[in-house]
């Protein structure tokens, strides 16, 4: 039986270790042609060593705004003052293919996708506790102070938005954030929705009816 791919949508504060958790995961998946991650439009300027197309689509205001007016988003936000969202396309296809998909958002984007897409994963990451999460943005070194204390700011209302969410991760450690993810994706693509499109097509005869 094939299940549908998963539109697993990983939120929670910036500096949560959203990246590095999705990383560790990706590279449990040893064949790589399981798990896609979606690469977002931002106006944000690269940072050192980001890559356009890899880590984001860098792209002018303009351009975002084109992109929000031909509907080629499949969500968007405004977060510190610069745009970031998702292309539908890309999302699109790969589900379609089978693959799980991969969101790394903030919450604003993560509610409007669960809207627009309900029969996604929805699973935020938490940090052990906000103190770890400031040490976290600051030792990063990329951001001034007064943007720290935005991204804090932002965090705790983010926080304030969690029972949206299907599950919870805390990220204490890489690698236990990745089993428990391990475990949430394992047992989504057992749910019996997933199977209704395959079984219907594959295993009934033209006028059985699943109830
Ligand atoms: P950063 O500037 O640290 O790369 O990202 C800032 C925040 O925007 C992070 O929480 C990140 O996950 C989020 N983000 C990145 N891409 C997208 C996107 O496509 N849509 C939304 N809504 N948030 C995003």
């Amino acid at each position: 039986m094939k299940s549908k791919g998963l539109l697993v949508v990983l939120s929670g504060p910036s500096g949560v270790g959203k990246g590095t958790v999705r990383q560790a995961l990706f590279e449990t998946d040893t064949n790589h042609d399981q798990f896609y991650y979606s690469v977002s439009a931002t106006t944000r300027q690269p940072r050192p060593g980001e890559e356009d197309g890899k880590d984001y689509f860098f792209v002018s205001r303009d351009q975002f705004e084109g992109m929000i007016e031909d509907e080629r988003l499949l969500e968007y936000a405004e977060y510190v003052g610069n745009y970031y969202g998702t292309p539908l396309q890309y999302v699109e296809e790969m589900t379609e293919q089978g693959k799980d998909v991969f969101l790394e958002i903030e919450v604003q984007g993560a509610l409007q996708v669960k809207r627009r897409m309900p029969d996604g994963v929805f699973i935020f990451l938490a940090p052990p506790t906000m103190h770890e999460l400031e040490s976290r943005i600051v030792n990063r070194g990329t951001d001034a102070p007064e943007v720290i204390e935005k991204r804090m700011r932002q965090a705790r209302e983010e926080l304030q938005l969690v029972t949206q969410y299907d599950y919870v991760v805390e990220n204490d450690n890489v690698q236990s954030a990745v089993e428990r993810i391990q475990t949430i994706i394992n047992a989504e693509h057992l749910k019996t929705d997933r199977f209704i499109d395959d079984i219907v097509e594959n295993y009934l005869k033209e006028g059985d009816e699943i109830s």
